[in-house]
């Protein structure tokens, strides 16, 4: 396996222009697509034209109006497997304007970083995409093989009109799979997905003055949510991932009663329930509801339902042993002369909706993941010059069967 660059390879990644780079990352942030409403139409516009201006041809598709996606594929043989570097081009709102020290709509430079709402989350690993296709097209490189670029619309509000409708549509049908979200540029290669589950608890209602008459639902789901915290969560915390958190239950949302003087008669608690790979919405609802009968079995009688609703997507787990895997770390040592350990990705990605259809999955971008969604959201510009210089190397590589 290839640790140190080719002077070939050296040659190829010369043709990387960093201001460039940076400056197209600043038109992608300026190109507002925050919610609401995710219009990602400027940002679509951006993107074709950087790629035109290279020869490289896409298209846009869309499922709803506001939410264009684009496609593009770098001319070369029809042949070999197709390689889709894929990122979001919508963002989360930027909240309070007040609270950033830097237009979250300006992409300022300061520090070594670029500040905007989306600079890491998604926005970082487009430009670095798209300017790893450009610059493949400037060294006038031949690929065995396709690469494609899927800019993406409606991840951040669930990907139903995005990319899974790309998916189920046969827009998108990738052999091997890099999904572009923040890593801090680690190679991931699992990652948990999100499950929603709503936990309704029954009681019976009575006047507020006689409370004895009646059954306070929000009390009986205090007592049962507690229940939940001492017995669950323990439970939960002794399954083991090599690259992933262990599962969690996160309590999101709880809405109960009417008004201040009925004892309240239902209360609904919508629970956040991240699943490893090997468990199941089916399993994980289970769990609860031997937990809720267990509980119910000490106290009051307990009446109580659980739902989810939506589609829940597979985790993503690729094995280390797969070749895809082990190129993209050599390609990344080669980069940065450094080894780095294999990671997993915390937060969940569009990549799950790729996830059943076994293929190889990894996850890869610049950005630190816990800036993402935060006030004063920002790139370091070393990681988007060095995204920008893996991408290159690894599609080259990947695709011309070196290794
Ligand atoms: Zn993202």
């Amino acid at each position: 396996m290839k640790i140190g660059l080719t002077a070939a390879e050296t040659t190829l990644l010369e043709h990387i222009d960093p201001p460039e780079v940076i400056g197209f990352l600043q038109e992608l942030l300026c190109a507002r697509s925050d919610y609401p409403p995710g219009n990602t139409t400027a940002v679509i516009d951006v993107v074709s034209r950087k790629l035109a201006a290279a020869g490289i041809p896409s298209r846009e598709t869309t499922l709803s109006a506001e939410k264009p996606s684009l496609i593009a594929e770098f001319p070369g043989s029809q042949d070999g497997p197709t390689l889709l570097y894929h990122a979001h081009a919508d963002t989360v709102g930027a909240g309070d304007l007040e609270d950033w020290a830097y237009d979250p709509f300006g992409g300022e430079v300061a520090d070594g970083f670029i500040y905007g709402r989306g600079a890491g989350d998604d926005k970082g690993s487009l430009a670095a995409q798209v300017m790893a296709l450009v610059c493949l097209a400037r060294a006038g490189v031949t690929l065995n093989g396709r690469l494609q670029i899927a800019a993406v619309a409606d991840e951040e509000s669930g990907g139903l009109a995005g990319t899974k409708w790309l998916h189920d549509s046969g827009q998108l049908q990738p052999d091997f799979l890099l999904v572009g979200e923040q890593t801090n540029n680690n190679v991931a290669i699992a990652e948990r997905v999100a499950c929603g589950i709503d936990l309704i608890i029954y009681g019976k209602s009575a006047h507020g003055a006689t409370p004895w008459e009646g059954e306070n639902a929000i009390l009986k789901t205090a007592q049962a949510l507690s229940w939940l915290e001492t017995r669950l969560f323990p439970q939960l915390q002794k399954r083991k991932h090599p690259f992933l958190p262990s599962p969690t239950l996160s309590i999101g949302k709880i809405s109960g009663g009417t008004q201040w003087n009925i004892v309240p008669d239902q209360c609904t608690v919508a629970m956040d329930r991240r699943l490893l790979p090997g468990e199941t919405r089916e399993s994980a609802m289970a769990e609860i509801a031997a937990l809720l009968d267990e509980y119910a079995a000490y106290t009051t009688p307990l009446r109580y339902e659980l739902t989810s609703e939506g589609e829940v997507a597979a985790n993503i787990d690729t094995p280390v042993t797969t070749p895809f895997v082990r190129a993209a770390a050599a390609a990344l040592q080669s980069v940065c002369g450094e080894r780095r350990d294999l990671d997993g990705y915390v937060q969940t990605s569009d990549g799950r909706w790729f996830a059943a259809d076994n293929i190889p999955i990894i996850i890869f971008g610049p950005g630190d993941p816990a800036l993402a969604h935060a006030v004063n959201e920002r790139i370091s510009i070393e990681q988007l010059i060095e995204a920008t210089r893996f991408l290159v190397l690894f599609a080259w590589r990947w695709l011309t069967q070196e290794e």
